[in-house]
């Protein structure tokens, strides 16, 4: 025969024995899956991978350090052949085919008698595609479908999560692929979103049209009078029983005001959880390709707001204490007062010819990287005509990243 017609199942495994025979790449990638599903997972092999020796350690699979026999089919619901030698693999087959044991067989999916579907999750629907001997088929159908399922563009009748509250949701730096799937289905559940400036916005398109989306931008400007609006705003259409999404950009406590938020909810009543996103200081570097850590170059990161020029009675920073570091910092909110900065900097004991990276608009379109030094910051932000949001990196690693314009430091 061809091709078979499997007949598609969702195993209940919850506490049952299920046999990976091998415990190489194929069995690590198989191992998460089942522990997810609840399975009692034992192992036989006569090595493992490191990945799946960890979860040896943490309890989460028994390990049986031989080679196969047949016996270890005993009290198992479901296998997995997954060695790289065909014949331990069709060994297993047969000897669970004596046991009416399911199996599947990694190398040969046709001398099994179950097959691993293609899975992907959204939203509390689980999506499995069986490709007939086509893994990169269904990989890339299954793929398709749950972009569908997240996007909108299959409208999946699926039950939305009502329990009115707030969720507060970190959208990463930008772009809209960096957000995490707790993130975008949070989104998707929710009867409002109260959306941020920096928060990627084009998912905001794609929200049904019946959500309320509040645009903070819009809201009445002034330092406290803002926030003071946003935390009324969320809790009044929290305890009116709706789902509230609050969506900034990067993660919401990391010079996000988002325990202020916490706090409010809290005095209200209302419950309130974090969905954490990709924070700027760190992601933003990184697409940009500077490490914010090196080995034998930086032993720290220091992610400071630059929003108060130093020596400002309300700045918290000590800027000469800071100077004396020797490792990354990473200064947010900064372009404006980066020239003060970079002084008070060299004052407080950085050398004047530190590398620094300027990351404008990280992660979207309009991405771009200046260079400079200390010394030289403010006389470049200047003629690079560099505007927020930005994110300013200072130290060795930016001399790793860029050796064709700096010597190592
Ligand atoms: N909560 C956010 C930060 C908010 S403060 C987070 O976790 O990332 C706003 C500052 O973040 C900006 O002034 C800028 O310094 C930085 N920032 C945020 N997104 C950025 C981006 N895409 N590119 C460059 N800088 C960014």
């Amino acid at each position: 025969m061809d091709d078979y017609t499997p007949y598609p199942s969702g195993l209940i495994l919850t506490a049952r024995r299920v046999l990976v025979v091998g415990g190489g790449h194929v069995a690590q990638r198989r191992i998460p899956a089942l522990i997810a599903a609840g399975a009692d997972v034992h192992v036989v092999s006569p090595e493992v991978t490191p990945a799946i020796e960890g979860l040896v350690g943490s309890g989460e699979v028994t390990w049986h350090r031989r080679r196969f026999a047949p016996l270890d089919l005993d009290g198992a619901w479901y296998a997995l052949a997954t060695t790289d030698d065909p014949e331990v693999n069709a060994q297993v087959c047969a000897a669970a085919e004596a046991d009416r044991i399911f199996c599947v067989r990694a190398d040969d999916a046709r001398g099994g008698t179950a097959w691993t579907p293609a899975v992907g999750r959204h939203a509390g629907v689980t999506v499995a595609v069986l490709g007939n001997r086509d893994p990169r088929r269904s990989a890339g159908v299954r793929d398709e479908v749950l972009e569908g399922l997240r996007e909108g563009t299959i409208a999946a009748r699926h039950q939305r999560d009502h329990t009115p509250g707030v969720v507060l949701v970190g959208g990463g730096p930008g772009d809209p692929e960096l957000m995490s799937v707790a993130g975008r289905k949070a989104l998707m559940e929710a009867d409002v979103v109260v959306a941020d400036r920096l928060a990627p916005r084009e998912l905001l398109g794609e929200l049904p049209a019946d959500v309320e989306l509040i645009d903070v931008a819009k809201l009445p400007r002034g330092r406290s009078a803002q926030q003071e609006e946003i935390n009324r705003v969320i809790v009044e259409r929290a305890l009116a029983g709706k789902r509230v999404v609050r969506f900034k950009g990067g993660d919401n406590f990391v010079f996000g005001r988002g325990y202020e938020e916490v706090l409010a909810c809290r005095a209200a009543g209302v419950p309130v959880t974090v969905v954490p996103g990709l924070t700027s200081p760190v992601a933003v570097p990184a697409v940009a390709g500077i490490p914010v850590t090196h080995r034998g170059v930086a032993h720290e990161f220091t992610v400071i707001s630059g929003h108060l020029p130093p020596g400002h009675p309300e700045s918290l920073t000590n800027w000469a204490a800071v100077g004396g570091l020797s490792g990354t910092l990473v200064l947010m909110m900064a372009v404006q007062n980066a020239p003060a900065i970079a002084a008070a900097l060299v004052a407080g004991g950085r050398d004047a010819d530190t590398p620094v990276a300027v990351v404008c608009d990280g992660t979207m379109p309009g991405q771009r990287t200046v260079l400079a030094t200390l010394a030289t910051l403010g006389d470049e932000l200047a003629a690079q005509d560099v505007k927020p949001p930005a994110i300013i990196v200072v130290g060795g690693v930016v001399a790793v990243a860029h050796p064709e314009r700096f010597e190592r430091v």
